[in-house]
């Protein structure tokens, strides 16, 4: 495919971190942005015109999508269940970024523009149960999703759906189900599921005090996508052809159970489980139904979870070596 002159909000994350390496490696050009300061990227590229800019703000976008043929719109205020199930104000607000860059957009007229949205679009009552029937497309309406981050998620594929049919920007969705893997938050309140489990049963390793906390009664269940799958199936969805929502997830469903056992099996060891039913812990069950993107593509995202895992401990565990060194240095 010819270069293109790229922009990727939200470049400072990990999804975007990921997604900006892997253009970068194709011989694109590429502008990276985010509002954190430079030190907090996850990646950074000297080869990526990179950019601290706050994309609420009108002027951001506008400089944010000067020059470039596509949009890809990956900027949120979000994190793991335990950060949206408090924060949903904060979630929500990242409605100012996705009307801002859209409106940005449709003023410089770039090509194509790409928004990540979420499974949280999903209907809630659709996943009260463990033994799941995994999600279809279609399955988004009628609307009651996760409160907060979901109904800002849902609201913003509309945007996407009304800019294309009024003002005749092409706009592509992808429905991220949970992404996984280096580079990305493991502590802090925003790390997801796989990164916190990872260092849970890592802390338990270094401690030797053999025991782990569980959010909830360990029986959810949920699948889990290697970042390398997603940031292809992006890309994919950016330069197909098929304009509505698209599931990107992985269908390989497991329990939390089953994932803190593959964590201990990476680390080699068994932990006794503490479950914190109070804890946030989100829907019973949600898996991705890739009838769709398999039709479309010929294609879905199929690392297993087992190979991802390990490479995501890895990284985590060497990440938490460098800061204890650290700690114990200074
Ligand atoms: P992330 O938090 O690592 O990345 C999002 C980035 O957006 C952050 O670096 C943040 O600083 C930046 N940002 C926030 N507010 C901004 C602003 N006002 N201006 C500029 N940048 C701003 O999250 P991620 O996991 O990389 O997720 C990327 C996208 O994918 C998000 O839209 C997220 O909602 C969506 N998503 C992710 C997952 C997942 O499992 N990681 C699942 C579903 C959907």
């Amino acid at each position: 495919m010819k270069p293109s002159k790229i922009v990727v909000c939200g470049g400072g994350g990990f999804i975007g971190g990921h997604l900006v390496a892997d253009l970068l490696r194709q011989g694109n050009q590429v502008r990276s942005v985010d509002v954190k300061p430079f030190e907090e990227w996850f990646q950074m590229f000297p080869e990526s015109e990179n950019l601290q800019l706050d994309l609420r703000e009108k002027e951001s976008c506008e400089r944010a999508v000067a020059d470039v043929d596509l949009v890809y719109d990956l900027a949120a205020d979000m994190g793991g269940m335990g950060f949206i199930e408090n924060n949903k104000a904060l979630c929500m607000l990242s409605v100012l970024i996705n009307t801002r860059m859209l409106m940005a957009t449709k003023g410089a007229g770039a090509n194509r523009y790409f928004y990540a949205s979420s499974a949280c679009v999903y209907a809630t009552d659709k996943q009260t149960d463990p033994d799941v029937t995994a999600l279809k497309e279609e399955d988004a309406y009628p609307a009651m999703p996760e409160d907060g981050y979901g109904w800002e998620k849902l609201f913003s594929e509309r945007m996407c759906r009304h800019f294309r049919e009024d003002f005749g920007i092409t706009t592509r969705v992808a429905r991220y189900h949970n992404v996984y893997g280096p580079h990305g938050t493991y502590d802090g309140g925003r790390e997801k599921a796989p990164a916190a489990i990872c260092r849970k049963v890592i802390e338990a390793k270094l401690s030797g005090k053999h025991e782990i906390e569980i959010w909830g009664d360990g029986k959810q269940t949920r699948s889990f996508q290697w970042i390398d799958d997603c940031v292809k199936g992006t890309q994919m969805i950016m330069n197909g052809d098929y304009a509505e929502p698209l599931n990107l997830g992985s269908s390989e469903l497991v329990t939390i159970n089953q994932l803190v056992d593959l964590a201990e099996d990476i680390a080699g060891l068994k932990l006794k489980r503490r479950y914190n039913l109070s804890a946030p812990k989100g829907v019973n069950g949600r898996n991705s139904d890739n009838t769709l993107i398999r039709k479309i593509y010929n294609w879905e995202p199929s690392t297993r979870l087992r190979d991802g895992l390990e490479r995501t401990y890895r990284w985590i565990h060497d990440q938490m070596i460098s800061a204890k060194t650290l700690q114990s240095v200074s």
